[in-house]
């Protein structure tokens, strides 16, 4: 069989894929969102970055891992106030999740991780892994934030007084280093928080009350912290170390108990396949 000279899905001919069958541990699957990000960013950004992460480490640690096209949508409710945002219903998004899982399933895959590149997405993410991980016959499915792995201290470093999160020096770090084509320099801009207003809603955040909450009611401009301060070497250092700690996931996963299914290779049909 051929010889993978990429792990990236979407780059691949099908005898690469079979063969990737038989070395990939665990296959990636990256979410993101297509959401406003400011003056200062594209809209894809958190797909994109997604994408090009799972690229990077399925490149890294070769033959191990297999990277999906990401997922360009996700849960963006809370910027669609905002020209060009889309936003997925739950359940769309989790019947997506369900049948990208079931199609590689049926060509042997049995472990995967959703990567994921937008915060929003972070609470039904984690109701797909309870829900499709325990109800679908594979032997593995996690899901972990790439922004949430590695040394964030040099990101620290060149953090301003407005808290970031969104269309900050983080992402524009993340786009010098995989993507410079999303930056808007000529409109990159300070990002904007209205204090009066967070400080209304501070006793209830302490008390971590959750409610739907637009963006624009804390933020006109879309942003937050500073993206006119990210630098690639930021973006470098974060995507790498980041790739550093997905590569201890691997290894322990390896030992975990769930770990040991059927070898890769086996096909196990769908009907609806
Ligand atoms: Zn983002």
């Amino acid at each position: 069989m051929s010889e993978p000279s990429t792990f990236a899905l979407h780059k691949m001919s099908w005898p690469e894929v079979a063969a990737a069958a038989e070395t990939v541990e665990l296959v990636l699957i990256p979410i993101g969102s297509t959401e406003q990000h400011g003056s200062n960013l594209g809209l894809g950004q958190d797909h994109v970055i997604a994408n090009l992460y799972c690229e990077r480490a399925a490149e890294r640690l070769a033959p191990r891992l297999l990277a999906l096209p990401a997922i360009p949508w996700g849960i963006s409710d809370h910027h669609m106030n905002f020209p060009g945002t889309m936003t997925l219903r739950p359940e769309t998004f989790l019947e997506l999740l369900e049948d990208i899982i079931g199609s590689m399933r049926h060509h042997g895959f049995r472990r995967f991780l959703i990567v994921n590149g937008h915060g929003g997405n972070r609470a039904l993410m984690s109701v797909a892994v309870q829900d499709l991980g325990f109800r679908l016959d594979i032997d593995f499915l996690g899901c972990v934030g790439h922004y949430t792995l590695g040394d964030d201290s040099k990101l620290k470093a060149i953090a301003g007084e407005i808290p970031g999160g969104h269309a900050c020096e983080m992402e524009s770090s993340h786009d010098y280093y995989l993507a410079p084509d999303l930056i808007r320099e000529e409109t990159l801009t300070l990002g904007t928080l209205d204090k009066a207003f967070m400080a209304m809603l501070k006793p209830l955040t302490d008390l971590e009350l959750e409610w739907p909450n637009a963006i624009n009611a804390h933020t006109p401009s879309g942003a937050l912290g500073d993206a006119r301060k990210g630098t690639r070497d930021v973006g470098q250092s974060l995507i790498e170390s980041s790739i550093d700690e997905l590569a201890e996931i691997l290894d322990h996963l390896r030992h975990s108990p769930r770990w040991n299914g059927p070898p890769h290779g086996q096909v196990h049909v769908i009907d609806r396949y």
